[in-house]
């Protein structure tokens, strides 16, 4: 193993490509930003019990795919695994729900852990950027919610994704379906692992992707026959409300995703260039959690969008991001005198505002005017003692090719005006 190797299913966002990982959470962000969601940010690690009750003991990421660790001091942790646990904990910590105020809209962007198998679009530490409203029972807040998300999405250029809908009922209805569907399953023919999971957590059965499981599932009990007329209503006012906005979804009552928390509304966002691992981002509501950490009733919905797979998903699309400009100016100085002058106009620009860089090192005019081109920069200036001795440096519009001679006193002005 090398020294300069990223541990297995991680790797480093590195230039130029790391600006699109922060364009895609900018761009994730922004809608939710101009929708009441304050920014939080939680710890990278928390005590193992939160997750084990809040995520769910029968789940993959629970029984499989968390970094857990003892402290020093004995302190049993689990580095994050998502986010919602976390983000619920900290706002009951915070009493947010008692500001009389809800419901609590928080929006989040960070680093998760998952002992996964690596593979392209899973990897062990990815990224996402989530958005939790707490404490409110209102379709029209599971409506904004998916309403955001396609926002976000469309608004970084993608098309090419699904909106995939469902309900899982709740406290009332699916109890009954959960007996309904666990006499079902236990008279198929199934591996040991799968039986388990039947008397744990049957729903996630109906997720099984292998072949020979969905095949006996064909006449399996559906949930939708199940759903108590509260649960229905609701379910069709988010339909509505999401029709109403004109966005596009499909109903697929085989959704029930990974988290044990969820009720009501579950949806995920597919991708349908990327693949198996499709899933961009996924969410519900989750009434029933804060009670599972230990708090008051707060009936509450989010999402989490995957920021690796956005990126993935915009390569399969071949969408290229709208990028800031990352250099505008680039100065080139000849001898030591001119690397002062110059320096203080680089100086200049930046604190006018433009982005401008500068050939560190002494470098000759042949290098360093490749450098300026790598830049990207728009405008090159370049300055010699003859230049200096006029009291001028040379400004050389790129795209044009155009040269003209500035006087040193007025090149940041004339910079600013030009770049507009
Ligand atoms: P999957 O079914 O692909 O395992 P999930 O249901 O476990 O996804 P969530 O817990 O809903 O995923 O997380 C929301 C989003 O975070 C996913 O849609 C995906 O974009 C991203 N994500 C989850 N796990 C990983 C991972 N191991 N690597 C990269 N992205 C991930
Ligand atoms: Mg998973």
């Amino acid at each position: 193993m090398s020294t300069f190797q990223a541990p297995k299913g991680t790797y480093d966002l590195i230039p130029p490509d790391s600006a699109k990982f922060l364009a895609v959470r900018e761009a994730i962000s922004a809608p939710l930003r101009d929708s009441g969601y304050g920014y939080i940010e939680t710890p990278g690690f928390e005590n193992v019990e939160l997750f084990a009750r809040g995520v769910g003991e029968s789940t993959d990421i629970v029984t499989k795919e968390m970094y857990t660790l003892t402290t020093k001091g004995g302190d049993q942790l689990a580095l994050r695994p998502e986010g919602t646990a976390s983000v619920l904990r900290a706002a009951l910590e915070a009493n947010l729900h008692k500001a009389g105020n809800l419901p609590v809209k928080l929006w989040y962007s960070g680093s998760y852990y998952r002992y996964e198998r690596p593979q392209k679009g899973r990897y062990r530490h990815f990224s996402q950027v989530g958005a939790e409203a707490i404490g409110t029972e209102d379709p029209v807040l599971d409506a904004e919610l998916i309403i955001l998300a396609d926002q976000a999405y469309r608004s970084l250029g993608l098309r090419q994704f699904r909106i995939l809908l469902n309900s899982l009922g709740d406290k009332e209805c699916r109890p009954v379906y959960r007996d309904a569907l666990q006499t079902f399953l236990r008279d198929l023919d199934l591996d040991e692992e799968t039986r388990r999971r039947i008397e744990i957590n049957p729903l996630r059965v109906l997720d099984d992707k292998r072949a020979d499981v969905q095949k006996q599932l064909t006449d399996a009990p559906r949930l939708r026959d199940y759903l108590c007329d509260a649960c229905k209503a609701y379910h069709e006012e988010v339909r509505a409300l999401l029709t109403a906005a004109g966005v596009v979804y499909e109903d697929d009552e085989k959704l029930v995703r990974g988290l044990d928390y969820y009720t009501r509304t579950t949806f995920e966002f597919v991708h349908d260039g990327l693949g198996s691992q499709s899933a961009v981002g996924g969410g519900g509501r989750y009434d029933g959690l804060s009670e599972m950490i230990g708090g008051p009733a707060l009936p509450s919905v989010g999402w989490a969008l995957g920021v690796d797979r956005t990126v993935l998903a915009l390569e399969a699309e071949g969408v290229e991001l709208d990028l800031p400009v990352t250099t505008s100016v680039y100065a080139v100085p000849l001898g030591d005198e001119a690397r002062r002058a110059l320096f203080a106009v680089v100086t200049g620009l930046r604190r006018a505002g433009v982005a401008a860089d500068f050939a560190f090192g002494g470098r000759g005019l042949k290098g360093a005017m490749k450098s300026a081109n790598r830049s990207g920069a728009r405008y090159t200036l370049v300055a010699g003692e003859r230049d200096l001795a006029e009291g001028v440096v040379q400004l050389k519009d790129m795209e044009s090719g155009e040269q003209t001679a500035v006087a040193l006193a007025d090149v940041v002005a004339e910079l600013t005006t030009r770049l507009g």
